[in-house]
């Protein structure tokens, strides 16, 4: 089948500028030349520490900032060249899940507004057609049709949460691009979202576009994982092949540092040490060598590209070759 969503060398340099001229002094290489895709259905998994990267692919995804280059290809048409106007009907068929569900719903409109907001623009409905419509959506993410009359305020973070979505579920989009919508969440209450969420994706073939820097949360959720490294996509390839037998020495150190209910499951432990270079001036070659543990000669001059090292799983390592 088709993928739901396209992407192909997608890339955005930010400028850093300085004095009264503001001259580009830098430039900020957030997002460097990233392809992925994703089924109907499927949740792709986008890991990685902060500033990797991975909110700035969902922040172009959704068109919230423009690229520098690259392609975005929903249902085969590259939706970087359209206008606002010619965007539109693309708009209803990806929507957005926020982080953070307080600071994501206007507290001064009531639930039923929120929720039917998103309706006004595409759909013309009566009041009551609309109401109902709010009322079946509100039961899909398991609010009851009374949550419609009060504010967010009235709401714990979990029912905040699912009104976040129950807003992107509105207009019946193909997929959802949800930046860590679990991790302002209690601990508790964050597998019954990841599991609400899961069942909707089931229901109406929801495809989903997950960023999320928890690795229990990805393995829960995820069909594909994508991990990310200064810009670029270091490891690709199905959950169980990136988690359970990881082959970037990034990847691999990400797991090892990870919190895991059972120790003995621990791998040996691959530390990761320094800080994350800036994405200002990504290190040349690899762009993890300067804290690789297995770093050679030529990791400093020669950059790694992904090649295939399973069904359907590729990496960028060149510790990889040949194998
Ligand atoms: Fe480490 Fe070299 Fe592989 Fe980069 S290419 S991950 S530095 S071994
Ligand atoms: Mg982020």
């Amino acid at each position: 089948t088709a993928p739901v969503l396209e992407v192909e060398g997608l890339t955005k340099h930010f400028s850093v500028e300085r004095g009264i001229l503001r001259r580009p002094v830098a430039w900020v290489r957030a997002v460097d030349g990233v392809d992925f895709a994703i089924a109907p259905g499927e949740t792709l998994c986008l890991v990685g520490e902060s500033g990797c990267g991975k909110s700035t692919v969902a922040r172009l995804v959704l068109r919230l900032t423009e690229p520098t280059a690259g392609a975005i290809r929903l249902g085969g048409t590259d939706i970087t060249a359209l206008s606002e106007a010619e965007m539109a009907p693309w708009r209803r068929r990806i929507q957005m899940v926020f982080q953070d569900p307080y600071a994501s719903l206007n507290p001064r409109l009531r639930v039923g507004q929120i929720v039917g907001e998103p309706l006004e623009n595409f759909e013309p409905l009566s009041a009551s057609e609309r109401a109902e419509r709010v009322g079946e959506i509100l039961a899909k993410v398991g609010l009851r049709p009374e949550a419609a009359n009060r504010f967010p305020f009235e709401f714990s973070g979990g029912q905040r949460q699912r009104i976040g979505i129950a807003r992107a579920l509105a207009l019946r989009p193909d997929l959802i691009v949800a930046d860590e919508p679990v991790s302002a969440l209690d601990v508790s209450v964050q597998a019954q979202v990841l599991n609400l969420l899961m069942d909707l994706q089931e229901e109406f073939g929801l495809a989903f576009l997950f960023v999320s820097h928890d690795l229990a949360v990805v393995e829960h959720i995820g069909h594909r994982i994508a991990v990310m490294y200064l810009g670029r996509i270091v490891e690709i390839g199905p959950k169980d092949e990136v988690l359970g037998d990881p082959k970037h020495p990034y990847t691999q150190a990400l797991i090892a540092a990870a919190p895991v209910p059972d120790p003995r499951a621990k791998r040996d432990r691959l530390v990761l040490e320094g800080d994350v270079p800036s994405p200002l001036n990504p290190p040349p070659g690899c762009r993890f060598h300067t804290r690789c543990p297995f770093v050679m000669p030529r990791c400093r001059e020669e950059e790694p590209r992904l090649r295939e090292v399973g069904q359907d799983h590729r990496a960028a390592c060149h510790l990889l070759e040949g194998g």
